[in-house]
C-alpha cells in the first residue's frame, strides 16, 4: 500500500503518521521526500488494512494498494529514479557508465595492463572475476582471493573502482573489504541466502538477471536484498535463453524499459555475455544505450586467444575504444553523456 500526501506535509508530521500506522497496522512504512511529491510505502502484511480507514488521514491525497510483490524496489513507491554512487560514478544519473574489464583476473600484470587500457580509453570502472562460476568444473575457477587482492591493488594504482562477482555468503567480508560493487551472476540470481546475505551489508550490489529468470523475478531478488536494508542495487540484463543459438543468450532489449517502468533502480546492460562474440558487442551495446541502459559491463582483454576465460567475446582495446566513440554519439543522441 502506498500513501501519498498532500503537498507541503511538514516531515514531522509524516513521522507522527508512519508511527501512527506501524502502531495501528504492525507493517514497516518507508517515507520518500521525493522531488514532486512524498509517498509512505507500507511494507508488510497491508492486505487487510482497509483503505477507507487510511484515507481518513488529513494529510492523505491518495491510498494506492499496490498489487505487485516487489515492494521497495517498485517505482510507486519511489518514483524518483534512485542513483548509487561508486567512486565518482553516479549510476542512475545522465551520464552513462561504462564498466570494463577482463572476465577473469588471471594475473596481477593482466589485471593491471587491461585496466590502465580501459582508463584510458574512458571506463570509470573495472569488472575482473576472482571466483568464477563455470559450467565445467574441468574450467579455470578464478584465482579467488589472489584476484581480489590484485584488483584492489589495481584500484590503488587506477583509482577505479571494482566490480567483481560473488558466488558464496561465507565471501561477504573479503568482498566488502575488497571490492567497491559486488556483483551476483546469473547462476545465483535466485541464491537466497547469498541474497538475504548482502541485504544485510552496505555496498552496492550488480544484481544480473538469470537466464531463465523473468524480469519479476528479478525484480524480487533485488526485493531480498532491498528488504535487509541495502537499497543500492542495480540491475543488469545480460541476455536470456532462447531458441536462438546464432548468439549465446538473446539480449533482452524491452527488458530496458520495462525495467525503467516498473523500478527506480538503475538499469545496467552486460552485451559480452548476451552477444558471446566480440563482432556482435558494439550493436547490442549501442543498442543498450539507446534503450536507456544507464551503464554497460563490458569484457575487455588484450590479448583474447590467450584468456582464460570468455576470450571470443572480449573486446582488444582498440575495438573496445572505437566503440566507446560510437556510444558517447549515441548517448548523446538520446539526452545522455557518456
Ligand atoms: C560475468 O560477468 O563474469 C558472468 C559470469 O556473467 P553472468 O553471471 O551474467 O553469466
Ligand atoms: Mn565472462
Amino acid at each position: 500500500m502506498i500513501i501519498i500526501l498532500k503537498n507541503g506535509t511538514p516531515k514531522p508530521r509524516v513521522e507522527d503518521i508512519c508511527a501512527l500506522l506501524e502502531k495501528k497496522y504492525g507493517v514497516n512504512t518507508h517515507p520518500i521526500f521525493g522531488s514532486e511529491s512524498t509517498i509512505i510505502g507500507l511494507v508488510g502484511d497491508t492486505s487487510l488494512i482497509p483503505v477507507a480507514e487510511v484515507e481518513m488521514i488529513e494529510e492523505a491525497e491518495r491510498v494506492l494498494k499496490v498489487q505487485e510483490p516487489y515492494k521497495r524496489a517498485n517505482r510507486k513507491f519511489h518514483p524518483d529514479n534512485t542513483t548509487v554512487e561508486v567512486g565518482a560514478n553516479r549510476i542512475g544519473d545522465k551520464r552513462v557508465v561504462v564498466c570494463a574489464g577482463p572476465c577473469a583476473v588471471e594475473s596481477e600484470d593482466q589485471i593491471l595492463v587491461i585496466a590502465d587500457a580501459v582508463k584510458r580509453i574512458g571506463a570509470t570502472m573495472l569488472r575482473g572475476g576472482a571466483f568464477k562460476p563455470r559450467t565445467s568444473p574441468y574450467a579455470f575457477q578464478g584465482l579467488k582471493a589472489e584476484g581480489l587482492l590484485y584488483l584492489k591493488k589495481v584500484r590503488q594504482t587506477t583509482g577505479l573502482p571494482v566490480v567483481s562477482e560473488i558466488t558464496n555468503p561465507a565471501q561477504v567480508d573479503m568482498f566488502m573489504d575488497f571490492v567497491d560493487v559486488i556483483q551476483v551472476g546469473a547462476r545465483n540470481m535466485q541464491n537466497f541466502e547469498l541474497l538475504k546475505e548482502l541485504g544485510q551489508i552496505r555496498k552496492p550490489i550488480l544484481l544480473k538477471r538469470g537466464f531463465s529468470n523473468s524480469i519479476r523475478e528479478l525484480l524480487m531478488s533485488a526485493e531480498y536484498i532491498m528488504s535487509g536494508g541495502n537499497t543500492e542495487v542495480i540491475l543488469c540484463e545480460r541476455g536470456i535463453r532462447t531458441f536462438e543459438t546464432s548468439t549465446r543468450n538473446t539480449l533482452d532489449i524491452s527488458a530496458i524499459p520495462v525495467l525503467k517502468s516498473l523500478t527506480h533502480l538503475p538499469v545496467f546492460v552486460d552485451p559480452s555475455h548476451a552477444a558471446g562474440h566480440a563482432a556482435l558487442v558494439e550493436p547490442l551495446a549501442m543498442a543498450a544505450v539507446a534503450a536507456g541502459a544507464d551503464g554497460l559491463e563490458i569484457e575487455v582483454h588484450h590479448d583474447p586467444l590467450r584468456a582464460l576465460s570468455d576470450g571470443p567475446q572480449a573486446l582488444t582495446p582498440p575495438i573496445f575504444e572505437a566503440l566507446m566513440k560510437k556510444l558517447a554519439a549515441v548517448a548523446q543522441a538520446v539526452g545522455r553523456e557518456l
